[in-house]
């Protein structure tokens, strides 16, 4: 899952995208709302943390703009204030939901994990195939009974397969999903990656298929 921090605040949006990071997720940075903005409407982000008070552009401002630009991706909103008028005013605003700061890490990800499940047709914390399980909120991959000790980026892609069973993914989209903006497109790490994903896998398990010239998918086995 990817996730765009929109905070001007360095030190709070750094040791958000690190904690983000730890948990399995790929986490770009902005700090001013400008490029937050322009970010938000280049990429597709699973969610957009938005801080309220910003330098330049307000964070409200930031969702009024993107909701007027048919982007949908969902936004929580961060604020320092507690009172009424401004959690309805930026939920008016087009905002999915808020956390008033200061706040715990834990909270931040639970809301987060249950935005995402909004759009899921699972409601549950975990995706699978026949023979793969993978739990969410424990972060952990069974094939059966016996768990499989993957990576995190391993986790990150095959947690998007999951998401999209049955659906050829690109190179440059799991590229895009599983790793920040930094990263060097022309690289083969995607390949590398999945290459032991499967083999941890193992090979009778491994439904993840390579298809000619577009990417890979995952086999729809249900
Ligand atoms: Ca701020």
């Amino acid at each position: 899952m990817k996730i765009l921090i929109i905070e001007d605040e360095k030190l709070i949006a750094d040791s958000l995208k690190k904690g983000l990071e730890q948990r399995k997720f790929s986490v770009d940075t902005a700090y001013n709302g400008k490029d937050g903005y322009l970010l938000a409407q280049q990429f597709e982000y699973d969610v957009i943390i938005l801080d309220l008070m910003l330098p330049d552009i307000q964070g409200e401002e930031i969702c009024q703009k993107l909701r007027k630009d048919k982007i949908d991706t969902y936004i929580l909103m961060l604020t320092a204030k507690k009172q009424i008028d401004d959690i309805v005013s930026g939920l008016n605003h087009g905002a999915d939901d808020y956390l008033t700061k200061p706040f715990e890490f834990s909270e931040l990800l639970a809301r987060i994990r249950a935005l995402i499940r909004r759009t899921s047709e699972n409601k549950e914390n975990i995706l699978y195939t026949s023979c793969i399980k993978l739990y969410l909120d424990k972060e952990k991959v069974f094939i059966g009974s016996k768990e499989i000790k993957l990576t995190k980026k391993e986790f990150m892609i095959l947690e998007y397969f999951l998401r999209n069973k049955g659906q050829v993914l690109s190179r440059n989209q799991i590229l895009e999903h599983a790793w920040d903006r930094n990263v060097d497109i022309f690289t083969n790490v995607v390949d590398t990656h999945i290459k032991n994903l499967r083999r941890k896998l193992g090979k009778r398990n491994s439904t993840i298929e390579a298809v000619y010239g577009s990417g890979y998918r995952i086999k729809d086995d249900k």
